[in-house]
């Protein structure tokens, strides 16, 4: 059987294999293109199709694949999270994913600290279910939200804590594997000899023949394996050395990458919760002098070592979610600082070997006060919560790297090297002349305590000439460390990047051996061939994501990506931004990606979907892919929620890319009536406002939500949101006694805006600031979007009741074409890929709002997906100097008094009120850094105690909640955390929700009012 067939004989081979599949197991069989595609890659630069996949329901029904495939002459992939960074998740074989089903704790003994799992959970789902114990797996990478203890174990992977709890392979006790001859088999702690292995003769046999090849390789092994903390290249066979009184035959299986058996059970060794904890951020002058220093700051027997360079913290200082840490404990601009932690049970102990490594730093020369490269010292970090935020920094090394927009990107391949400690200054100082000498530089990040340092050069794959520096730099890379005698693959395991080097860095004999290894397991090549051992070259391009034919198609786009290059005016570079790293399957913390924490499917998650898309517009996946029925199912449970252009470390803005997928859709097929019935929404609502009761027929005559569901895909088991007849009119209805224009006033630009004789600042910083004069008070324009103006204009009541109070005089944005029809940002034709509509609402708005942009007047909404497209879409929808103001002026209502507030203009008398407001927060709020003012505002009212509700989308998102076929899975993300909060509210707690349609969900989904800020603020008005 080898590595790839060719993809004729594959052609013919599948449809048999996916009938025998389909018949005989529980679970998800999939062969179409587009699954496929979204197996074919690994966070590696490598892209092979593999035959198919399967998602077993149970470990029979994997097992039972595992047969078929045998006996159908194929290879088997074992997969978990597909975050492996050297292309060993991608193959031509047939794919099983056990991170979808196979995830439970099957024993767990806290006494003891032992559990036992299957190999599909994640790391972080696991240390949730331990931490009620007070215990962790401590094996603690960086991928740790999505990465799964079969994939470790599969890779012997290592954490940042390394230097007290050794890698995986020091952490399990044993292994349980399905074998290549479908025996299944315990490897684990044995005696030498093998007297536990007495009534399993085959398993006696193959032990024995593991040993005795131990002894016989002994010499070459104790001479040749690298003497380094870090290393996970080739098979362990050091486990197999005569003598050893720690025989584990489970270590052999560990860092086989898949290769030797199909993991079904993994027994793992816990510890207790770390405790307090106290870290020194040593800040150096000069990398060089941080890695020399590497070897003396061991000595004092910290926990963790980690490095992060000066390109890492400029990049990270741009970075808006990561720049306050920053600023929290980067003193100056170093060249490198070194983040040292101890981890002791007693932290006085942790104090005292804190104020050691500042007395270290001291004797190796530093101090504050010097200059150049002597300048540095030790910040001492004791506030846990700063801790964590660095380490959220720490772990987003890589992508704070990937985040570059041009073609050229950090590419893995000599990027886990280990040397001793001793080596290292003179091995980074050479690697990064290497890299010099080949035009490129690196990015150095990790583990310097275990003298495992990440770097990536920036190489552009698509062209020859950075394939063949990719070899010229790995093959003087590798030559280093074999002088330093260190590790050609120190942490992220072979895969197709290291597998061919073995034999440079181990030598022949041992390589013959690694070969014997793997026959002896699986002579016809069952599991992941062509790893570790028959490993292709690495510079292969046909298994490269970008092969040597790889272009972008000439497709027609409909917004802005003119910041990425490539096809479609940029959209390939955008969705080609993708780089596998999976952050997006984490299940809990941050929003991204809803619909993932509720399928668990790789189609229905960030990474899935943009691997489609890069399929698709690079025309891999057959003609007219984007627009095909198989992109909508892909696309269908993405919620547009934008979570990802916040979260995805390498800002993958899915919810953008998805109206390019349902424009071109649309271009192609048109517009179903649902898409009308949403998109033209604001189109239609002055007319149906005058028949609210017919409008609201359908949600009491008997049938008629049954004949929307039928005639228009709207869930019968859903109202609608309620039509009334007094609708919020700009012009007429003044219920408040306004000042100065006020509501119903159009902005006259030759009147005096102000009477105040004080400045109208801009929000945010950057241009545009104009100081006004002559009027008392300060001006705002109030933009109503549709869903408030027509469903629940008190909520537009009582901002303007609210600003008023404060002392502002309230414009309400009207159109200035004539027409009647209010404004609209254009979000609803968005939702539908109805872009030219959007993009004449938009400019129609931009129009009418055009005085106040000229005199920088803020512009404020209550719905926050309304008031910050004009941040996000409208940009790229409009180009003018005007979009840019607008994109600067548009703010939330609490963005607004919260800049207010800060800046001690806010004027706000708000009566106390005595409870508790449970407050959620709309997705397109968090994106945009909007919910922090939400609390903030919220907390000027006296004595209202105001907590968050730890929520991802509420699962309603404009219409999404609305469709007959995402109902269910609506339903299942308002679950996963909003709707069981709002459940165990008390009665008297308020619910707080700014998003039209997240009230909506939380009204059908537990029968309780939730309301906008703007309600509670004037609620509390004196
Ligand atoms: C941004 C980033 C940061 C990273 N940081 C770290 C780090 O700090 N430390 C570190 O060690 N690694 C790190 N990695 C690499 C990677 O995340 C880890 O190796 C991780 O443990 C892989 O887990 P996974 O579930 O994604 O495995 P996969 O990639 O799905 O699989 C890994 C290997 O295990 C095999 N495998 C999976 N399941 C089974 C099974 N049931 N039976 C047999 N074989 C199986 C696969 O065939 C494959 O060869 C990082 C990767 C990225 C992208
Ligand atoms: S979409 Fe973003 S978070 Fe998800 S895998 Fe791709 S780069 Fe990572
Ligand atoms: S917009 Fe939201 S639902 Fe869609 S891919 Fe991004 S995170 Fe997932």
């Amino acid at each position: 059987m080898g590595a790839r067939r060719t993809d004729v004989l594959a052609d013919i081979l599948r449809p048999v294999l996916e009938r025998r599949l389909k018949s005989d197991i529980r679970g998800d069989v999939r062969f179409d293109r587009f699954t496929r595609g979204r197996y074919a890659t690994d966070a590696s630069h490598y892209q092979i199709m593999p035959l198919g996949v399967v998602a077993p329901r149970t470990m029979e029904d994997a097992a039972r694949a595992i047969e078929i495939a045998r006996e159908e002459g194929v290879s088997v992939l074992p997969r978990g999270g597909g975050t492996s960074q050297c292309g060993q998740t991608v193959n031509a074989s047939l794919v099983i994913d056990c991170s979808k089903y196979l995830n439970r704790i099957l024993e767990l003994d806290a006494e003891n600290r032992r559990c036992v799992v299957e190999p599909g959970i994640v790391l972080d789902d696991l240390n949730r279910a331990l931490k009620p114990h007070g215990l962790w797996f401590p094996v603690d990478i960086s991928t740790a939200s999505r990465a799964t203890i079969g994939g470790m174990t599969g890779n012997n992977s290592c954490g940042a804590r390394s230097l007290r709890y050794g890698n995986t392979r020091e952490n399990v006790i044993s292994v349980n594997a399905l074998l290549a001859d479908g025996r299944s088999a315990t490897f684990g702690p044995a005696s030498p000899s093998l007297t536990e292995f007495a009534a399993t003769p085959q398993m006696h046999a193959l032990a024995s023949d593991l040993l005795a090849l131990g002894a016989r390789e002994a010499d070459e092994i104790k001479a040749r394996f690298p003497k380094v903390q870090r290393r996970v290249g080739g098979y362990n066979l050091d486990a197999l050395l005569p003598g050893r009184n720690d025989l584990n035959l489970a270590h052999i299986l560990i860092g086989s990458e898949g290769t030797l058996g199909f993991t079904t059970q993994v027994e793992l060794k816990l510890a207790p919760l770390l405790g307090r904890r106290a870290v020194g951020a040593c800040h150096f002058g000069r990398f060089y002098d941080a890695m020399d220093a590497a070897q003396h700051i061991v000595r004092l027997k910290p926990i963790g070592v980690e490095l992060i360079d000066r390109t890492m913290i400029e990049l990270a200082r741009e970075i808006a979610i990561f720049r306050p840490t920053l600023d929290q404990f980067v003193r100056g601009e170093p060249d490198a600082i070194l983040l040292v932690e101890f981890g002791e049970e007693d932290q006085d102990e942790n104090l005292r070997r804190l104020k050691q490594l500042g007395e270290l730093m001291g004797d190796l020369g530093y101090a504050w006060k010097n200059d150049g490269a002597k300048k540095g010292g030790v910040v001492e970090i004791l506030d846990p919560a700063l801790q964590a935020a660095i380490t959220e920094v720490r772990t987003s090394g890589l992508n704070i790297m990937m985040s570059m927009k041009e073609e050229g990107k950090p590419v893995s391949f000599v990027e886990d090297c280990a040397v001793p400690l001793e080596h290292l200054a003179e091995y980074t100082s050479r690697l990064t002349a290497v890299f010099e000498k080949h035009g490129t530089r690196g990015t150095w990040y990790a583990h310097a305590g275990a003298g495992c340092l990440h770097v990536r050069p920036v190489l552009n794959l698509r062209l020859e000439k950075d394939v063949k520096a990719m070899r010229a730099i790995a093959e003087d890379a590798f030559a280093m460390v074999r002088e330093y005698k260190g590790s050609h693959s120190g942490e992220h395991g072979d895969g197709i990047v290291r597998s061919e080097f073995h034999e440079f860095m181990f030598g022949e004999r041992l390589v013959r051996a690694f070969e014997e290894v793997k026959t002896r397991f699986d002579p016809a090549g069952l599991f992941n061939p062509g790893k570790i051992v028959h490993a292709p070259k690495f510079d292969d391009r046909t298994n490269f994501r970008f092969k040597p034919d790889y272009r972008g198609e000439d497709i027609a786009t409909k917004l802005d990506w003119s910041a990425w290059p490539g096809s479609g005016g940029g959209f390939q570079g955008a969705v080609e931004m993708c780089n596998n790293n999976g952050a997006c399957r984490k299940i809990e913390g941050g929003v991204m990606c809803p619909s993932y924490r509720v399928t668990r499917d790789e189609r229905d998650v960030t990474r899935g979907r943009a691997n489609s898309l890069r399929l698709a517009v690079t025309g891999q996946l057959g003609p007219d892919a984007l627009t095909s029925d198989d992109m909508l199912e892909t696309m269908k449970l993405c919620v547009s929620c934008k979570a990802c252009r916040r979260e995805c470390p390498t800002g993958v803005d899915m919810a953008r890319m998805k109206i390019e997928v349902l424009a071109a859709r649309a271009a192609r097929f048109g517009f179903s009536l649902r898409d009308r019935l949403i998109g033209w929404l604001p189109r239609y609502a002055p007319y149906a406002a005058r028949l609210p009761w017919l409008m609201n027929a359908r949600n009491v005559l008997p049938g008629a939500a049954w004949l929307s569901e039928q005639v228009a895909g709207l869930s019968a088991r859903r109202s609608l949101p309620r039509w009334r007849a007094d609708v919020f009119d700009d012009a007429t209805g003044d219920s408040l006694p306004l000042k100065g224009g006020g509501r119903g006033s159009k902005f006259d630009q030759n009147e005096t805006p102000t009477r105040h004789a004080s400045r109208v600042d801009l929000p945010f910083s950057g241009g545009g600031e104009e100081r006004v004069s002559g009027t008392e008070r300060r001006q705002v324009v109030l933009f109503a979007d549709t869903f408030n103006r027509y469903f629940e204009r008190e909520n537009l009541d009582d901002a303007i009741a609210v600003l008023t109070a404060a002392g502002y005089t309230v414009h309400v944005a009207q159109p200035d074409d004539g027409k009647k029809r209010p404004l609209c940002c254009g979000r609803t034709f968005l939702s539908v890929g109805a872009v030219d509509e959007a993009r004449a609402e938009a400019e129609r708005t931009l129009a009418a709002l055009k005085p106040f942009i000229d005199k920088g007047v803020p512009v404020i909404g209550l719905e926050p997906s309304c008031i910050l497209s004009f941040r996000d879409e409208v940009p790229a929808l409009v180009k003018s100097e005007d979009v840019k103001t607008l994109a600067r002026l548009a703010l939330t209502f609490e963005e607004f008094l919260a800049r207010e507030h800060k800046a001690g203009r806010l004027d706000l008398k708000l009566q106390p009120m005595k409870q508790r407001a449970l407050v959620h927060g709309h997705c397109h709020q968090k994106s945009f850094e909007a919910f922090g003012p939400v609390q903030t505002v919220l907390k000027l009212v006296p004595g209202l105690s105001v907590e968050i509700i730890e929520s991802s989308c509420c699962g309603m998102a404009g219409a999404f909640g609305y469709g007959s076929e995402t109902i269910d899975v609506s339903l299942a993300m308002g679950e996963l955390s909003l709707l069981p909060a709002v459940r165990k509210a008390s009665d008297d707690a308020i619910i707080v929700a700014d998003g039209t349609s997240c009230r909506h969900q939380i009204h059908d989904g537990t029968g309780r009012d939730a309301v906008h800020v703007a309600r509670v603020l004037a609620g509390c008005l004196d």
